[in-house]
Formats: structure tokens, C-alpha cells, sequence
């Protein structure tokens, strides 16, 4: 591709010094998985589409609420009324603002099972996620496969971002060796989050990002950036000097301890949602009309291609066609397999 040959909607872009033709050839031909489609994730999917990145996997287990708007920059009302995924709802949207990339959607939930695949062929990984579980899957992923990773976080009026370049920086883990206790750091619903605050994070990881695409490494934030938009408070936090001096289990023992299995829980309380995930083990495939058959003499159902909505119990259930739902009402772990058993079965 000539410099002719790049779309003119890219030509600010190019203009830029920093990226310039090769850079944006370099964005055209990219690909990113991107791991969760909620607020962070929203912002970095329309920053991705819009500057040209080629091919964009968006993988996310959820589906649009009223109170995700707030944030969550590519929905809207219709898409609440619709009940549709989080990534199918994103697609659509991405590909009205730019036809020229690939979108690929992907309704899952993330773990050791499906990880590797979904982010083997990206070149960057983006974690758009809101909880470490899945993160430190992530970091595992990318450790063992040698690609880089933008981890990104936000609570409140405050969030952080890390670049990680296997071999090179010091990985998730190096940095923070264990996930939060349950209840020990806030949750959206305890501490709620600031729009704005979710555009500055997903900012910094989208350009980073593009670094990463266009070859920029010279240019990578090396820092752990922390930034609060309430108390007025921006911080850099040297962290370079931490690879290879502490003795992390992931990137320099080699224990991918997520990916094996030895933490991580299948059935899984939201963050902050009075909601519990309930995920099945082995592959299957649900015929939502013979459940919704099953389930009309006891609540009312509603459902698509995507999901199956019924209220039992005072219990909000959200089913997928893979078997995982989300169970709405409780957080208590136990009582949500009793009630998943209960309707949906074993
Ligand atoms: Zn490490």
C-alpha cells in the first residue's frame, strides 16, 4: 500500500509525525483482541475503529443495562431495549463508524479454557475487563505467548494504566503479586466511576496501543500511570526496575498459575453487582425455545438469537446459548447454583 492508497479519513494521522504512513499501514494491518466491552472497553473500541486498526476481536460475557450508559460510550437506549450482548451491540456500532476494519464479536466468558485462543493471532491484547481474575489470566496468556498487553482499571474518580512487554517490562504480577481480597478494594457499585475518568485511562492504553501497532516501542509508557480526576492528582510510579528483582511466579519462574487452573473460580460473584455468574463446564448448546417451553408456566421469558431473559423468585436470570447465565438478585455464590439447577438444570 502506497502512501496514495491510505484512506483520507486516516490523513490527520498520517499527519501526525509520530505514526505517519508507516505507522498508519502499520495500524491498517493490526490486530487487537480486546478483553471486555464495558466502559474502558467501549472507549477503546471506538478509539481502535476510528484510527484504522485493522481487525479488532471484542470479547465480552455480558449484556447492556440502563445504568451502563452513563459511561459505556457506544450504546444507547435502544440497544437496553433490544437485550442485546455487549459485543454484538459494539459490532454494530463500530462498523457504521468505520466499514473499512474488521469487527469480530465474540460472546464469552473469558477463561483458562478459550483464553490462549482468543489472543494467539492478536498482536496486542487489551484488557477493557473489570476484575483480576481476569487479568491475571491475561497476563499469563500473554507472558507464556511473548505479546504485549495494556492493563487498565478505574473506580471512583480514579484509574491506572501499565504497559507490559513480556521480557522487557515487568509484568502484571511483578508489580502486583496477588489480586485484591473480595470486599478489600471497591467495586463500581460501592465507590461507583466517573465517565471522564474511563476516557482518560482508555486514552492512555488506546495510544499506547497504537505505539505498540506502529513499532514505537522508543515511545512506551514504561510507568504505572495513576491518574485522579476529582482530587486533581497525576502520578507516574517508576516501575522498570522491578523486572528480573522480584522473584514474580509468572514472567520469570514460568508458573502460569491462572492459565493451569490453581486459581480461578467457574462460578463467579460480579464485581459489585448483586450479581453472580454461573458458567458451565463443558461445551454445550441451548435450544432457548424448548427452555422457554420449560420455564412459561413458572415466570415470564423473553428471548433472542443471543440471550433469554425470565424473573423467578424475585431472581433476575440472564441465560446464554452456551449455557452460562447471570443470575441477578443475589451475591452469594451457592444460592445462585441452587437457583441455576433449580430452572436452567445441571
Ligand atoms: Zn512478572
Amino acid at each position: 500500500m502506497s502512501t496514495r492508497d491510505i484512506p483520507e479519513r486516516y490523513s490527520r494521522q498520517v499527519r501526525f509525525p509520530g505514526l505517519g504512513p508507516d505507522g498508519q499501514r502499520r495500524l491498517l494491518e493490526g490486530k487487537v483482541t480486546l478483553i471486555g466491552c464495558g466502559a474502558l472497553g467501549t472507549v477503546l473500541a471506538n478509539a481502535l475503529v476510528r484510527a484504522g486498526v485493522g481487525f479488532l476481536r471484542l470479547v465480552d460475557r455480558d449484556f447492556i443495562e440502563t445504568n451502563n450508559l452513563q459511561r459505556q460510550i457506544l450504546f444507547d437506549e435502544q440497544d437496553v431495549a433490544s437485550n442485546l450482548p455487549k459485543a454484538e451491540a459494539a459490532a454494530r456500532k463500530l462498523r457504521l463508524i468505520n466499514s473499512g476494519v474488521t469487527v469480530e464479536p465474540v460472546v464469552t466468558d473469558v477463561d483458562r479454557t478459550n483464553v490462549l485462543d482468543l489472543v494467539r493471532d492478536a498482536d496486542v491484547i487489551l484488557d477493557g475487563s473489570d476484575n483480576f481474575e481476569v487479568r491475571y489470566l491475561v497476563n499469563d496468556a500473554a507472558v507464556k505467548l511473548g505479546k504485549p498487553w495494556v492493563y487498565g482499571g478505574c473506580i471512583g474518580s480514579h484509574g491506572q494504566t501499565m504497559t507490559i512487554l513480556p521480557g522487557q517490562t515487568p509484568c502484571l504480577r511483578c508489580v502486583f503479586e496477588a489480586a485484591p481480597a473480595p470486599g478489600e478494594a471497591g467495586t463500581c457499585e460501592t465507590a461507583g466511576v466517573l465517565g471522564p475518568v474511563v476516557n482518560v485511562i482508555a486514552s492512555y492504553q488506546a495510544t499506547e496501543t497504537f505505539k505498540l501497532l506502529a513499532g514505537r516501542l522508543d515511545r512506551l509508557n514504561r510507568d504505572l500511570v495513576y491518574v485522579d480526576v476529582w482530587e486533581n492528582v497525576n502520578r507516574r510510579i517508576k516501575i522498570a526496575n522491578l523486572l528480573g528483582k522480584v522473584d514474580c511466579p509468572c514472567c520469570q519462574r514460568r508458573r502460569f498459575e491462572w492459565l493451569e487452573g490453581e486459581h480461578g473460580s467457574h462460578t463467579t460473584s460480579l464485581c459489585g453487582r448483586n450479581a453472580v455468574q454461573v458458567a458451565h463446564r463443558s461445551a454445550t448448546r441451548l435450544n432457548f425455545e424448548e427452555l422457554a417451553r420449560h420455564l412459561e408456566a413458572l415466570a415470564e421469558v423473553s428471548y433472542n438469537r443471543f440471550l433469554l431473559k425470565f424473573v423467578a423468585e424475585g431472581f433476575e436470570f440472564t441465560v446464554f446459548p452456551d449455557g452460562r447465565a447471570i443470575i441477578k438478585g443475589t451475591s452469594d455464590v451457592d444460592r445462585a447454583r441452587t437457583l441455576y439447577a433449580r430452572y436452567i438444570g445441571h
